[in-house]
């Protein structure tokens, strides 16, 4: 399985080059490589990542030729007419974007969590979850298959906020994931600027990191160790650094209202974000706010369609937890609501039912390689082709 289709370079102009396939062309930056015109190469969230000969891109192309045309000609059948918001964001998707949608792989390295946030289900003061934390050569031997076996090109690494790993310890990791030709991003909550700077310097290039609502009051409550501004002056840094920043928020927690929402939206855009990700807040039962409610599926096709329609170059992920809400519907109404990138759970097996930050998610006990068809045939349903390669 493969989740990008190479390009070949057409133009070079200092760190930015131009891509082409099927003559469609795309903008992405190298940091990595010595490349020259005529090349092949991969890339994933603007970032060349891969180069590869052209006698592996050439046959890969050919496969992907009639695929692609096909799939392109069904996405722009379905978003034809729009009528309703989610057709009206769904079709500008379509315009700005094109049918590409990123699969970006997951793994969840490590539930330990020194904080205590109203909502988490791996809260510190959780003491009925079952902690774990993978070594880096454990992770690294996910990472592998990941890319190896499964095709992945771009892969988050999250965890709760875990002293125990040091930056040599993720230095170690990111370097040698990123020597696998993948986009590497880091979701391991608030640590230093040094230490996102050397992350950043090992071939580090995207970090996930939620604001989590744009409500101070609201920020206060539910994350009581933290600081607002704190956190968006990190989020800040961390783009100026030149990390492609994935943000986002939660919604429906206690105490939002519809315009927090709105605000919400209009944040994470302020914050030159690449991805968009936000998703419902899923009460969970150990949790101070297991008795509050969960928004409807409704609530967050809306927020997905009005943070199209507002950001319309943006990328907006279907969240586990969105899928979670409507187990055999969200993602395709995602999709079809205006986003364009899905996420892999590659935690190995034995791990990924103790990162319960929200009860029951979805594809918990899903094998990889079954999500990774659900994902291929819903895509191909869509005419979306599973593929990130520029701007
Ligand atoms: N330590 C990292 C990763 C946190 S877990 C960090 O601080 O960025 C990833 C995300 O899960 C959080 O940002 C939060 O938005 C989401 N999450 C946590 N508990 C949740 C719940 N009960 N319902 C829905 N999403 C939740």
């Amino acid at each position: 399985m493969c989740y990008a289709i190479p390009g070949k370079i057409i133009l070079i102009d200092g760190k930015f080059v131009t891509l082409e396939y099927f003559g469609e062309k795309r903008k992405a930056r190298n940091e990595f490589y010595d490349i020259a015109i005529g090349e092949y190469v991969y890339a994933q969230g603007g970032f060349i990542v891969q180069k590869i000969e052209e006698s592996e891109a050439l046959p890969l192309l050919e496969i992907w030729k009639e695929v692609f045309v096909v799939l392109k000609e069904r996405d722009l059948r379905l978003v034809s007419e729009p009528k309703t918001l989610y057709q009206t964001a769904n079709a500008k998707r379509q315009q700005v974007l094109g049918n590409s949608c990123c699969v970006h792989g997951i793994i969840e390295f490590s539930n330990y969590c020194v904080n205590d946030c109203l909502y988490c289900g791996i809260r510190k003061s959780n003491s009925k979850v079952k902690r774990y934390r993978m070594s880096i050569e454990e992770i690294l031997a996910a990472t592998k298959d990941a890319v190896s076996r499964l095709g992945f090109k771009a892969i988050v690494f999250q965890s709760g906020e875990c002293p125990y790993y040091t930056d040599e310890m993720l230095i170690d990791l990111v370097k040698s994931a990123r020597a696998l030709g993948i986009l590497v991003t880091m979701s391991v909550g608030e640590r230093s600027i040094e230490s996102y700077k050397k992350m950043y310097d090992s071939g580090a290039r995207s970090v996930l990191i939620r604001f989590e609502t744009s409500n101070k009051k609201v920020f206060g409550k539910i994350k009581p160790e933290s600081d607002f501004d704190k956190r968006i002056n990190l989020i800040k840094a961390l783009r100026d650094m030149g990390y492609l920043v994935m943000t986002g928020f939660l919604i429906g927690l206690p105490g939002q209202t519809e315009q927090d929402t709105m605000e919400d939206i209009k944040l994470t855009g302020e914050l030159q974000t690449e991805m968009f990700s936000f998703g419902p807040f899923l009460p969970h039962p150990e949790t101070p706010l297991k008795a509050e409610k969960s928004p409807s599926l409704e609530m967050c096709l809306n927020t997905i369609a009005r943070a199209r329609i507002m950001f319309p170059e943006s990328k907006i992920v279907v969240t586990t937890a969105i899928e979670t809400l409507e187990k055999n519907n969200g993602a395709k109404a995602g999709l079809m609501a205006g986003a364009n990138s899905l996420m892999v759970n590659i935690t190995p097996e034995k791990y990924r039912c103790c990162y319960e930050i929200y009860p029951e998610r979805a594809c918990n006990d899903v094998k990889v390689e079954d999500r990774i068809k659900y994902v291929i045939n819903l895509l191909n349903s869509l005419g979306r082709a599973p593929t990130d390669i520029g701007i």
